[in-house]
């Protein structure tokens, strides 16, 4: 019988480790750099810790497992993952990918895979027409849903029947919702992406990233590239990972309850103009999120009626921090325009609504009390002054 996902958290596909014969529960962390040949032709399954260490394998089993994929490879961090990831492609392969990205992404395709001549078209796949944008050089379509920051859904299925018809690869970035909550490879995706530093690993305590696939054939040339350039995880950041994942359930629950009771908090609150979360009834992503997920996430974006007041936010909050970064136990307040896409260009950045007006929140797993009152009195303060 298939197990549930709360225990895969914690065991993987189950199979038990068979190196340590301690009985250690904590998966240990294999500090070496190399391995002892049992003889000539013969080895123990590991030879460089380039290739392979067994706390990362144990870690991209548990992924491999949680997104249902047959590999997954654990990176020092989601940008080396995407970066390895684009390897696949060549000089004159073209690639469709949703303009409203993390802005890390869109600065690598922008500058590093552009360079190496690849060409992209930055569309909005949420509304518009990815068909039209296809040429013969097309070769994927790369999307996160919802999208960093304005939380725009993204159809999943629809855009696998489009890939598939066509002959692209699909890539999700999954970092927002986790697999906890979407499991992009069941609806039709080759590859799905993430950020370890965010909900996966959930402590804001290190940097990790992966790419994981259903495709033997990816996960060869995969397998080929982590080896060649070498950004492979660090045992100890793997099985900081490895711990984080254990509680990725609880963390999820907690942080989504939090996230809902901030939305109507933000919804009823003075200054503020527009809340973006995709589990607001009514909202043009709603739907479909309900359809391709089984939750919507603690991440929240909200517009307020100037930057005087969102700047005011970011210096009253007592509690909150404003920092870069998401999917924490600690609620984290970002300013996306000077942070996460500053090195977006400005028009292309007002075009995907991050004007600065907006305020990106991850919310984490403190009293939802002590949130929404730290962020009660950071608003209000503004009117007193
Ligand atoms: C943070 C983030 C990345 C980049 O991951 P790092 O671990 O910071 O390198 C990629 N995609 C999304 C959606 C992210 O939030």
């Amino acid at each position: 019988m298939e197990k549930g996902i709360a225990t895969r958290c914690i065991y993987g596909d189950g199979k038990k480790f068979g190196g340590d014969r301690t009985g250690a529960i904590s998966f240990p962390i294999y500090q070496t750099a190399t391995y002892a040949h049992p003889a000539l032709g013969r080895d123990t399954g590991f030879s460089y810790s380039r290739l392979q260490n067994p706390t990362r394998q144990q870690l991209e089993n548990v992924v491999a497992s949680l997104e249902e994929g047959i590999d997954a490879l654990a990176f020092s961090s989601g940008m080396a993952a995407i970066t390895a990831m684009m390897e696949l492609f060549r000089p004159g392969d073209h690639i469709i990918v949703d303009a409203d990205l993390y802005g890390g992404s869109i600065r690598l395709f922008d500058n590093i895979n552009t360079k190496n001549g690849l060409t992209f078209s930055h569309i909005d796949c949420s509304k518009e027409k990815v068909e039209d944008y296809i040429t013969e050089n097309t070769r994927a379509i790369y999307i996160e849903t919802p999208t960093n920051p304005m939380m725009n859904v993204v159809d999943i299925r629809r855009m696998a029947q489009i890939a598939k018809a066509n002959h692209l690869l699909l890539i999700v970035d999954n970092t927002f919702l986790s697999p906890y909550f979407q499991k992009p490879l069941t609806l039709g995706a080759d590859i799905v992406i993430h950020s370890g530093t965010k909900f996966l690993g959930g402590h804001n305590d290190t940097l990790a990233g992966f790419v994981v696939t259903n495709s033997t054939e990816i996960s060869e040339r995969l397998r080929f590239l982590i080896k060649t350039v070498g950004s492979g995880l660090a045992p100890f950041d793997s099985w900081l990972i490895l711990r984080g994942i254990k509680t990725l359930p609880l963390r999820m629950e907690k942080a989504q309850e939090n996230a809902q009771a901030i939305v109507e908090f933000l919804q009823h609150q003075k200054g503020v103009e527009k809340v973006y979360y995709p589990g607001i009834e009514g909202t043009p992503g709603y739907e479909i999120n309900r359809k391709q997920a089984t939750g919507f996430g603690s991440m929240i974006t909200f517009a307020v009626e100037s930057s005087e007041l969102a700047q005011h936010i970011l210096a009253s909050t007592e509690l909150i921090p404003f920092a870069e970064s998401l999917g924490g136990t600690e609620t984290l307040l970002t300013y996306p325009c000077t942070q996460t896409h500053a090195d977006v260009p400005k028009e292309k950045r007002l075009q995907n609504g991050i004007t600065d007006c907006v305020l990106r929140l991850s919310a984490g797993i403190e009293d939802k009390k002590d949130l929404i009152a730290d962020l009660k009195q950071a608003m209000e303060s503004f009117y007193k002054r």
